[in-house]
C-alpha cells in the first residue's frame, strides 16, 4: 500500500482538462525562483503569474540590478523548458508598497501612482526589468510572456506591449484588474497578446472595498455576478480574437468557480500550487457546454451569495 501510494505521488500529474477534453492547462502563481522546481514537480503546466514584487523588497533600498535580475529569471525559467511562464512587471503600490517607487503620502494608495503607472514614471526601473527578462529568455528555452499590473486604459496596453517588443520580448499582454480595461477589452486585444484577469483587485475595484480591510471584506468576494459579467466580457473579446485570456487571482483556487470561469471564456487558470489538484478534479468533472450553462446561471443571480448558492443547485440537475 505504501508503495502503491509513493507511485500515486510520484505519478505526474495528468494535464487541466474538462470531461470533454477541451483543454484547460493549470498554472502555478509563484513568488520565488525559488518555488519554481517544487511547482514544475507538482503538477504546474506552466507558470501564470510570477509576482516579482518579492525580488524587489528583498533587495532592500534600491531595486535589483539587471544581472541580480536576470539569474532569479534564469532559475525560474529554467524549471519549466518549453512551458509558458508569464512574468508579472513589477506590481508595487497599495498593499505592495516600495519606498523608492511609490509616494508613501497618498490618501488612496489603491487608486494612485501604482503598477504600470508608478513603473512609467521610473521607467529605467521599467526597462532594467524588460531588459534582464529579454536576456534570461535568450538563455532559457521556455516560453516567456511578459505582463503588466494595474493597466487601466488601452494607451496604457499600447505603451507597454510597444516598449516589450522594442525591448525583444516576444509575447507581451496586460492583467485585467481594473473595471476600466475590462469593459475595452476588444481594444486590448487589438494591442496586447492575452490577458490575464487577476480577480482579486478586480474585485476591489468593481465592488469598491479595499482588499486590506476587514470591514468591507464581505464585498470581496469574486462570485459576484458584476466581476463575473467583466470576466465574460474579457472571455468574450478573447475569442473573438482568438487570444488567451488567463485567471490568475485566488478566484482561479475555488474548485466551483474555476468551472465558471472557464464556461465564461477562461482559456488558463493559474493559483498557488496546492490548489492545483482540487480544481484539476472538479474540471474533469464538467464538459464545457456545462460549464457555460453553470456561467450563465451565476450570471443571472442578482449577488455574490446567490451565484454561489444557483451554481450548486444547477450542479444537481446536471447528474
Ligand atoms: C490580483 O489582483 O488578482 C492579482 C493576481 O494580483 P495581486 O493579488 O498580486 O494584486
Ligand atoms: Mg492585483
Amino acid at each position: 500500500r505504501i508503495a502503491e501510494r509513493a507511485a500515486l505521488v510520484d505519478a505526474p500529474a495528468t494535464p487541466g482538462a474538462l470531461a470533454d477534453g477541451t483543454a484547460v492547462p493549470l498554472l502555478a502563481n509563484l513568488g520565488s525562483s525559488k518555488a519554481a522546481q517544487a511547482a514544475a514537480d507538482g503538477g504546474a503546466e506552466g507558470v501564470g503569474l510570477f509576482r516579482t514584487e518579492f525580488l524587489f523588497l528583498d533587495a532592500g533600498g534600491s531595486a535589483p540590478t539587471i544581472e541580480e535580475q536576470r539569474a532569479h529569471y534564469v532559475e525560474l525559467l529554467e524549471a519549466f523548458p518549453g512551458k509558458k511562464v508569464v512574468v508579472r512587471l513589477l506590481d508595487a503600490g497599495a498593499d505592495k508598497p516600495l519606498a523608492f517607487l511609490n509616494d508613501a503620502h497618498e490618501e488612496n494608495p489603491a487608486l494612485g501612482l501604482r503598477g504600470l503607472r508608478a513603473l512609467r514614471v521610473s521607467e529605467d526601473i521599467l526597462r532594467e526589468q524588460l531588459t534582464a527578462l529579454a536576456e534570461a529568455d535568450k538563455r532559457t528555452s521556455a516560453d516567456l510572456w511578459v505582463m503588466a499590473p494595474m493597466v487601466s486604459t488601452v494607451e496604457e496596453t499600447e505603451y507597454i506591449v510597444g516598449l516589450s517588443k522594442e525591448l525583444g520580448l516576444k509575447t507581451a499582454g496586460i492583467m485585467v484588474e481594473v473595471p476600466s480595461i475590462a469593459l475595452m477589452a476588444d481594444k486590448v486585444f487589438e494591442t496586447a497578446d492575452f490577458a490575464s484577469i487577476g480577480t482579486n483587485d478586480l474585485t476591489q475595484y468593481t465592488l469598491a472595498a479595499d482588499r486590506l480591510l476587514g470591514s468591507v471584506a464581505s464585498f470581496q468576494d469574486p462570485w459576484h455576478p458584476a466581476v463575473l459579467r467583466l470576466v465574460g466580457e474579457v472571455g468574450a473579446s478573447g475569442a473573438r480574437a482568438s487570444k488567451p485570456v488567463g485567471i490568475c487571482g485566488e478566484a482561479a483556487a475555488d474548485p466551483l468557480l474555476a468551472v465558471v470561469l472557464v464556461g465564461l471564456g477562461a482559456t488558463t487558470l493559474s493559483m498557488s500550487p496546492s490548489a492545483l489538484a482540487d480544481v484539476r478534479a472538479s474540471l474533469a468533472r464538467y464538459t464545457l457546454d456545462e460549464a457555460r450553462r453553470l456561467a450563465e446561471t451565476a450570471l443571472a443571480a442578482s449577488g455574490a451569495a446567490e451565484a454561489r448558492a444557483a451554481v450548486t443547485a444547477a450542479l444537481e440537475s446536471l447528474k
